[in-house]
Protein backbone atom coordinates (compact mmCIF):
# COMPACT_ATOMS: atom_id res chain seq x y z
CA UNK A 1 0.00 0.00 0.00
CA UNK A 2 2.94 2.45 0.63
CA UNK A 3 5.24 3.89 -1.72
CA UNK A 4 8.60 2.38 -2.10
CA UNK A 5 12.36 3.00 -2.68
CA UNK A 6 15.82 1.46 -2.00
CA UNK A 7 18.00 2.07 1.71
CA UNK A 8 20.98 2.80 -0.26
CA UNK A 9 23.06 3.31 -3.89
CA UNK A 10 23.81 0.02 -5.66
CA UNK A 11 25.73 0.01 -9.09
CA UNK A 12 26.28 -2.43 -11.89
CA UNK A 13 28.54 -2.35 -15.18
CA UNK A 14 27.75 -3.91 -18.45
CA UNK A 15 26.51 -3.07 -22.46
CA UNK A 16 23.93 -2.12 -24.03
CA UNK A 17 22.39 -4.61 -25.72
CA UNK A 18 21.52 -2.94 -29.46
CA UNK A 19 24.36 -0.19 -29.07
CA UNK A 20 26.93 -2.70 -27.88
CA UNK A 21 28.42 0.54 -25.67
CA UNK A 22 30.14 -0.05 -22.13
CA UNK A 23 27.87 1.42 -19.20
CA UNK A 24 28.28 2.01 -15.85
CA UNK A 25 24.64 2.29 -13.84
CA UNK A 26 24.08 3.51 -10.68
CA UNK A 27 20.74 2.94 -9.06
CA UNK A 28 20.25 5.53 -5.91
CA UNK A 29 16.81 6.02 -2.88
CA UNK A 30 14.57 8.78 -4.46
CA UNK A 31 11.40 10.89 -2.46
CA UNK A 32 8.52 10.16 -2.26
CA UNK A 33 5.95 11.46 -4.81
CA UNK A 34 9.20 11.45 -7.38
CA UNK A 35 8.74 7.97 -9.73
CA UNK A 36 11.32 6.58 -11.48
CA UNK A 37 13.73 8.83 -12.84
CA UNK A 38 16.75 8.12 -15.78
CA UNK A 39 19.77 10.51 -15.90
CA UNK A 40 22.28 10.43 -18.63
CA UNK A 41 25.05 11.92 -16.48
CA UNK A 42 27.87 11.74 -19.39
CA UNK A 43 25.13 14.36 -20.94
CA UNK A 44 24.32 16.60 -17.66
CA UNK A 45 21.65 16.70 -15.00
CA UNK A 46 18.38 16.47 -17.56
CA UNK A 47 16.00 13.84 -15.71
CA UNK A 48 14.36 11.92 -17.90
CA UNK A 49 10.72 10.29 -16.26
CA UNK A 50 9.80 7.15 -16.81
CA UNK A 51 6.66 8.18 -18.51
CA UNK A 52 4.80 6.83 -21.06
CA UNK A 53 4.86 10.54 -22.44
CA UNK A 54 8.41 10.32 -23.10
CA UNK A 55 8.57 7.03 -25.30
CA UNK A 56 11.01 7.79 -28.25
CA UNK A 57 11.16 4.34 -29.59
CA UNK A 58 9.36 1.20 -29.40
CA UNK A 59 10.84 -0.64 -31.96
CA UNK A 60 12.76 -3.64 -30.32
CA UNK A 61 13.04 -2.18 -27.12
CA UNK A 62 11.38 0.58 -25.20
CA UNK A 63 13.68 3.87 -25.22
CA UNK A 64 12.59 7.26 -23.36
CA UNK A 65 13.61 11.15 -23.69
CA UNK A 66 13.08 14.32 -22.17
CA UNK A 67 14.62 17.38 -23.22
CA UNK A 68 16.64 16.05 -26.13
CA UNK A 69 18.07 13.42 -24.04
CA UNK A 70 17.70 9.97 -24.52
CA UNK A 71 17.93 6.62 -22.65
CA UNK A 72 17.39 3.29 -24.86
CA UNK A 73 16.31 -0.47 -23.58
CA UNK A 74 14.96 0.63 -20.01
CA UNK A 75 12.07 -2.13 -20.18
CA UNK A 76 13.95 -5.27 -18.17
CA UNK A 77 15.16 -2.45 -15.75
CA UNK A 78 11.61 -1.34 -15.23
CA UNK A 79 10.11 -5.13 -15.23
CA UNK A 80 11.98 -5.99 -12.13
CA UNK A 81 11.58 -2.50 -10.53
CA UNK A 82 7.65 -3.46 -11.26
CA UNK A 83 8.25 -6.80 -10.00
CA UNK A 84 9.39 -5.56 -6.55
CA UNK A 85 6.80 -3.04 -6.22
CA UNK A 86 9.83 0.32 -6.28
CA UNK A 87 7.99 3.28 -6.85
CA UNK A 88 10.95 5.90 -6.58
CA UNK A 89 14.09 5.60 -8.14
CA UNK A 90 17.25 7.64 -9.23
CA UNK A 91 18.87 5.59 -12.05
CA UNK A 92 21.98 7.22 -13.83
CA UNK A 93 24.18 5.98 -16.50
CA UNK A 94 27.07 7.50 -18.05
CA UNK A 95 25.86 6.28 -21.64
CA UNK A 96 23.07 5.37 -24.18
CA UNK A 97 21.78 2.03 -22.81
CA UNK A 98 21.06 0.28 -19.53
CA UNK A 99 23.09 -2.72 -19.45
CA UNK A 100 22.06 -5.88 -20.79
CA UNK A 101 23.29 -7.80 -18.31
CA UNK A 102 22.05 -11.34 -18.94
CA UNK A 103 19.28 -10.72 -20.82
CA UNK A 104 16.49 -10.69 -18.20
CA UNK A 105 15.53 -9.16 -15.46
CA UNK A 106 17.26 -11.28 -12.51
CA UNK A 107 20.61 -9.49 -12.21
CA UNK A 108 18.41 -6.12 -11.58
CA UNK A 109 16.65 -7.85 -9.25
CA UNK A 110 19.35 -9.32 -7.12
CA UNK A 111 21.01 -5.83 -7.10
CA UNK A 112 17.66 -3.94 -6.08
CA UNK A 113 17.12 -6.58 -3.25
CA UNK A 114 20.85 -6.25 -1.99
CA UNK A 115 20.24 -2.52 -2.00
CA UNK A 116 17.06 -3.35 0.25
CA UNK A 117 13.66 -2.50 -0.33
CA UNK A 118 11.89 0.07 2.03
CA UNK A 119 8.63 1.34 2.49
CA UNK A 120 7.92 5.28 2.70
CA UNK A 121 5.66 7.27 4.13
CA UNK A 122 2.93 8.32 0.94
CA UNK A 123 0.46 5.76 0.54
CA UNK A 124 0.86 4.56 -3.33
CA UNK A 125 -1.68 5.59 -6.07
CA UNK A 126 -2.79 3.00 -8.01
CA UNK A 127 -4.28 3.04 -11.36
CA UNK A 128 -7.67 0.84 -11.17
CA UNK A 129 -9.36 0.13 -14.62
CA UNK A 130 -12.94 0.65 -14.40
CA UNK A 131 -13.96 -0.34 -17.82
CA UNK A 132 -12.48 -2.65 -20.93
CA UNK A 133 -10.41 -1.03 -23.46
CA UNK A 134 -8.17 -2.94 -26.56
CA UNK A 135 -5.92 -2.44 -29.38
CA UNK A 136 -5.75 -4.39 -32.14
CA UNK A 137 -3.80 -4.59 -34.70
CA UNK A 138 -4.74 -7.24 -37.53
CA UNK A 139 -4.45 -10.85 -35.36
CA UNK A 140 -2.34 -9.40 -32.53
CA UNK A 141 -4.20 -7.72 -29.35
CA UNK A 142 -4.40 -6.61 -25.94
CA UNK A 143 -7.08 -6.04 -23.93
CA UNK A 144 -7.52 -5.03 -20.09
CA UNK A 145 -10.57 -5.47 -17.97
CA UNK A 146 -11.45 -4.22 -14.63
CA UNK A 147 -9.76 -6.71 -11.79
CA UNK A 148 -9.28 -6.46 -8.02
CA UNK A 149 -5.47 -7.02 -8.56
CA UNK A 150 -2.98 -7.31 -11.31
CA UNK A 151 -3.50 -10.26 -13.45
CA UNK A 152 -2.03 -10.79 -16.61
CA UNK A 153 -2.88 -13.90 -19.43
CA UNK A 154 -0.32 -13.56 -22.08
CA UNK A 155 -0.11 -16.03 -25.35
CA UNK A 156 2.17 -16.02 -28.32
CA UNK A 157 2.45 -18.04 -31.20
CA UNK A 158 5.83 -17.38 -33.58
CA UNK A 159 4.84 -20.61 -35.85
CA UNK A 160 8.35 -21.71 -35.24
CA UNK A 161 9.19 -25.43 -34.28
CA UNK A 162 11.46 -24.11 -31.18
CA UNK A 163 9.05 -21.44 -29.99
CA UNK A 164 5.33 -23.11 -30.35
CA UNK A 165 2.20 -21.47 -28.85
CA UNK A 166 2.74 -20.91 -25.51
CA UNK A 167 -0.02 -18.74 -23.17
CA UNK A 168 0.13 -18.04 -19.42
CA UNK A 169 -2.49 -16.93 -17.36
CA UNK A 170 -1.35 -15.94 -13.30
CA UNK A 171 -1.54 -12.83 -10.56
CA UNK A 172 1.18 -10.84 -10.57
CA UNK A 173 2.56 -10.42 -6.69
CA UNK A 174 6.50 -10.23 -6.16
CA UNK A 175 6.65 -13.95 -4.79
CA UNK A 176 5.15 -15.00 -8.17
CA UNK A 177 7.40 -12.32 -10.64
CA UNK A 178 10.78 -13.62 -8.67
CA UNK A 179 9.73 -16.95 -9.00
CA UNK A 180 8.07 -17.21 -12.34
CA UNK A 181 9.24 -14.02 -14.41
CA UNK A 182 12.46 -12.48 -13.47
CA UNK A 183 14.45 -15.11 -14.70
CA UNK A 184 13.27 -15.69 -18.35
CA UNK A 185 16.06 -13.88 -20.81
CA UNK A 186 15.17 -11.84 -23.96
CA UNK A 187 15.11 -14.55 -27.58
CA UNK A 188 16.07 -13.84 -30.83
CA UNK A 189 15.45 -16.54 -34.21
CA UNK A 190 18.93 -16.74 -35.76
CA UNK A 191 17.94 -15.30 -38.76
CA UNK A 192 16.38 -12.21 -37.23
CA UNK A 193 20.32 -11.37 -36.04
CA UNK A 194 21.56 -10.14 -39.24
CA UNK A 195 18.66 -7.91 -40.34
CA UNK A 196 18.92 -6.50 -36.94
CA UNK A 197 22.29 -5.69 -37.35
CA UNK A 198 22.09 -4.23 -40.87
CA UNK A 199 19.18 -2.15 -38.96
CA UNK A 200 22.14 -1.13 -36.90
CA UNK A 201 20.51 -3.23 -33.81
CA UNK A 202 21.45 -5.72 -31.25
CA UNK A 203 25.97 -5.26 -31.41
CA UNK A 204 25.75 -6.05 -28.08
CA UNK A 205 23.75 -8.92 -28.24
CA UNK A 206 25.61 -12.50 -27.63
CA UNK A 207 24.76 -16.24 -26.53
CA UNK A 208 25.26 -14.34 -22.93
CA UNK A 209 22.26 -11.94 -23.42
CA UNK A 210 19.72 -13.33 -25.32
CA UNK A 211 18.50 -17.23 -26.00
CA UNK A 212 19.41 -17.38 -30.15
CA UNK A 213 17.30 -20.36 -31.74
CA UNK A 214 17.71 -22.20 -35.10
CA UNK A 215 15.23 -24.31 -36.95
CA UNK A 216 16.27 -27.20 -34.74
CA UNK A 217 18.31 -26.05 -31.77
CA UNK A 218 18.90 -23.46 -28.95
CA UNK A 219 22.61 -22.18 -29.24
CA UNK A 220 22.71 -21.56 -25.13
CA UNK A 221 22.28 -25.09 -24.62
CA UNK A 222 18.80 -25.22 -21.94
CA UNK A 223 16.14 -23.22 -21.82
CA UNK A 224 15.63 -21.95 -17.83
CA UNK A 225 11.88 -22.44 -18.23
CA UNK A 226 10.30 -24.76 -20.73
CA UNK A 227 7.86 -21.77 -21.85
CA UNK A 228 10.46 -19.25 -21.17
CA UNK A 229 9.39 -17.38 -24.31
CA UNK A 230 5.62 -16.64 -22.91
CA UNK A 231 7.34 -15.73 -19.52
CA UNK A 232 9.96 -13.33 -20.76
CA UNK A 233 6.98 -11.45 -22.98
CA UNK A 234 5.26 -10.98 -19.19
CA UNK A 235 8.31 -9.97 -18.18
CA UNK A 236 8.14 -7.19 -21.12
CA UNK A 237 4.68 -6.16 -20.97
CA UNK A 238 5.45 -5.50 -17.03
CA UNK A 239 8.28 -3.21 -17.75
CA UNK A 240 6.01 -1.38 -20.31
CA UNK A 241 3.32 -0.80 -17.87
CA UNK A 242 5.64 0.94 -15.34
CA UNK A 243 5.21 3.61 -17.78
CA UNK A 244 1.74 4.39 -16.43
CA UNK A 245 3.55 6.05 -13.49
CA UNK A 246 1.02 3.93 -11.33
CA UNK A 247 0.39 0.28 -10.94
CA UNK A 248 -2.11 -0.80 -12.34
CA UNK A 249 -5.11 -2.95 -11.04
CA UNK A 250 -6.40 -5.14 -13.94
CA UNK A 251 -6.42 -8.35 -15.85
CA UNK A 252 -4.58 -7.76 -19.06
CA UNK A 253 -5.40 -9.99 -21.84
CA UNK A 254 -2.31 -10.10 -24.93
CA UNK A 255 -2.23 -12.29 -27.66
CA UNK A 256 0.84 -12.12 -29.80
CA UNK A 257 2.10 -8.59 -28.34
CA UNK A 258 4.98 -6.41 -27.98
CA UNK A 259 6.82 -3.56 -26.92
CA UNK A 260 4.97 -1.82 -29.74
CA UNK A 261 1.36 -2.68 -28.87
CA UNK A 262 2.19 -2.89 -24.98
CA UNK A 263 2.45 1.14 -25.59
CA UNK A 264 -0.30 1.60 -27.86
CA UNK A 265 -1.84 0.16 -25.45
CA UNK A 266 -0.97 1.85 -22.66
CA UNK A 267 -1.84 5.36 -24.51
CA UNK A 268 -4.84 4.27 -25.06
CA UNK A 269 -5.79 3.50 -21.60
CA UNK A 270 -4.61 6.64 -20.51
CA UNK A 271 -5.99 8.73 -22.40
CA UNK A 272 -9.67 7.10 -21.84
CA UNK A 273 -10.17 9.09 -18.71
CA UNK A 274 -13.42 7.29 -18.08
CA UNK A 275 -11.44 3.50 -18.63
CA UNK A 276 -9.70 4.33 -15.05
CA UNK A 277 -9.31 5.97 -11.88
CA UNK A 278 -6.45 6.39 -9.19
CA UNK A 279 -7.25 5.46 -5.94
CA UNK A 280 -5.29 4.10 -2.73
CA UNK A 281 -5.65 1.06 -0.84
CA UNK A 282 -7.90 0.51 1.82
CA UNK A 283 -5.26 0.06 5.05
CA UNK A 284 -5.97 -3.41 7.13
CA UNK A 285 -7.69 -3.17 9.98
CA UNK A 286 -4.88 -4.83 12.19
CA UNK A 287 -2.83 -1.82 11.59
CA UNK A 288 -5.16 0.88 12.05
CA UNK A 289 -5.75 -0.79 15.68
CA UNK A 290 -2.49 -0.80 16.46
CA UNK A 291 -2.18 3.17 16.16
CA UNK A 292 0.77 3.08 13.64
CA UNK A 293 -0.76 5.19 11.44
CA UNK A 294 -1.45 9.31 11.10
CA UNK A 295 -5.65 9.48 11.12
CA UNK A 296 -5.14 11.53 7.71
CA UNK A 297 -3.52 8.74 6.43
CA UNK A 298 -5.25 5.77 7.67
CA UNK A 299 -8.65 7.57 6.38
CA UNK A 300 -7.17 6.80 3.26
CA UNK A 301 -9.60 4.58 0.92
CA UNK A 302 -10.22 4.24 -2.51
CA UNK A 303 -11.68 7.63 -3.89
ZN1 LIG B 1 12.74 -8.10 -23.28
Amino acid sequence: MYQQTITKPVRCSGSGLHTGLPVNMVLKPAPENSGIQFFRKDLGNQPIPALNANLSDTRYATSLSSGGVEVRTVEHLMSALYGLEIDNLQVELNGPEVPILDGSAAPFVRLLTQAGVVPQRSLRRYLAVRRKVEVVDGDRKIQVFPSSGLRVSYAIDFQHPLIPYQEISMSITPERYLGEIASARTFCRLEDVKRLRALGLVRGGSLQNAVVVTQNRFLNGNLRYRNEFVRHKILDLLGDLGLAGHRLLGHIVAFRAGHELHTRFLTALLSDPDAWELVTRPIPASENEAGALEPAVAAGSPS
